[in-house]
């Protein structure tokens, strides 16, 4: 439930709300439950009144960007949902090599400001359906590159409302994990450095990778990408796909029939679904092989 006091905020900081709004809109996977309140916040001083006032109130908050690693629960999640738009999607060239970028900038949108300012190294993140954001918190990555190999700074809200900056190792990345892995701060902004690099090798470069996923991954279903992280010393799809695991599943969520690494969504799965999945992939893994298969994606809400 949302109080009256935090809707007045929400209704004079000039949010986008949307209250009791289905989570399946904003996820890639297209399930979900409801939340109380979904709310664009364009500002970080709208941030700041939310967040203290949900502190205040014991309402929960949670910070979400594109909603592309997520599995959010069938009874939904209590509180509100903050999407960072407005301010929080303009991105910049700071000096001849540095872009900022807003958390809640698309990646896409960051690669192509980068090749049109002919500055090379974010081709990786090229068809990562995250936002700056999400990416950060989750050092995302592809292809052999990861957000920590451009990230040179980025600044955060803490829960009491104050703003920090952190640099370069302090982020302390490491595979799907960042800084901000267990902590409950908002990314407010990242500074990201690249090379020059000509406009045609960067858009080659993207092409590539682009014609990769298309090839591998199942883009015309609903999913949250790999659900497993890659254990060491092996491939997650490779494990699922020798223990016989391609194709199987429960309800409408299917382990991919084109990559294994991938659950996803044939049109009505619930996040229950999946969760079994997840489990009895996990399960015949483990028993097959003694490979224990940890999850990248992210269990949010209520159940
Ligand atoms: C088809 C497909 C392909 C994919 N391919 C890849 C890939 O190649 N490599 C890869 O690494 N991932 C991949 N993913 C997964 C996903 O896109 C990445 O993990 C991405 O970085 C998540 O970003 P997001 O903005 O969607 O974050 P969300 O899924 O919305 O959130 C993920 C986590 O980040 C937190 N978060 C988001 N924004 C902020 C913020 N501003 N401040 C604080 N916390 C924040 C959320 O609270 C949540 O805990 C893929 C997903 C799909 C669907």
């Amino acid at each position: 439930m949302i109080s009256e006091k935090l809707k007045d905020i929400i209704i004079n900081e000039d949010c986008n709300a949307y209250f009791d709004e289905p989570m399946s809109l904003h996820t890639s996977f297209r399930i979900g439950g409801k939340t109380d309140c979904f709310c664009e916040v364009n500002t970080v001083e709208s941030l700041r009144k939310i967040i203290a006032c949900c502190r205040e109130e014991n309402t929960d908050y949670f910070v979400i960007g594109l909603g592309s690693n997520l599995l959010v629960s069938d009874d939904g999640l209590d509180g509100i949902v903050i999407k960072l738009g407005g301010d929080f999607e303009e991105i910049t060239l700071e000096d001849d090599c540095t872009i900022r970028c807003g958390a809640g900038v698309s990646l896409a949108k960051m690669c192509l400001f980068a090749k049109n300012k002919a500055l090379g190294g974010a081709e990786f993140a090229w068809g990562i359906p995250g936002s700056v954001g999400g990416a950060v918190y989750m050092n995302a990555g592809a292809y052999g590159g990861e957000i920590k190999d451009i990230v040179v700074s980025s600044r955060y809200l803490d829960e009491n409302g104050n703003i920090g900056e952190i640099t370069g190792d302090q982020h302390d990345f490491s595979y799907r994990h960042s800084f901000y892995s267990e902590k409950k701060y908002t990314i407010l902004d990242v500074c990201v450095k690249l090379s020059p690099k000509s406009k045609n090798e960067i858009f080659y470069l993207m092409q590539d990778t682009m014609d990769k996923r298309k090839k591998k991954q199942p883009l015309n279903r609903p999913s949250a990408g790999s659900v497993f992280k890659r254990p060491e010393g092996y491939y997650a799809a490779a494990l699922i796909e020798d223990c016989g695991l391609k194709g199987v599943s429960v309800g409408d969520a299917q382990v991919s029939e084109k990559h294994s690494g991938f659950i996803v969504n044939n049109g009505r799965a619930k996040a229950e679904d999946v969760k079994s999945l997840i489990r009895k992939v996990q399960d015949v893994v483990k028993d097959k092989t003694g490979v224990e298969l940890e999850c990248e994606v992210r269990f949010v809400g209520n159940k």
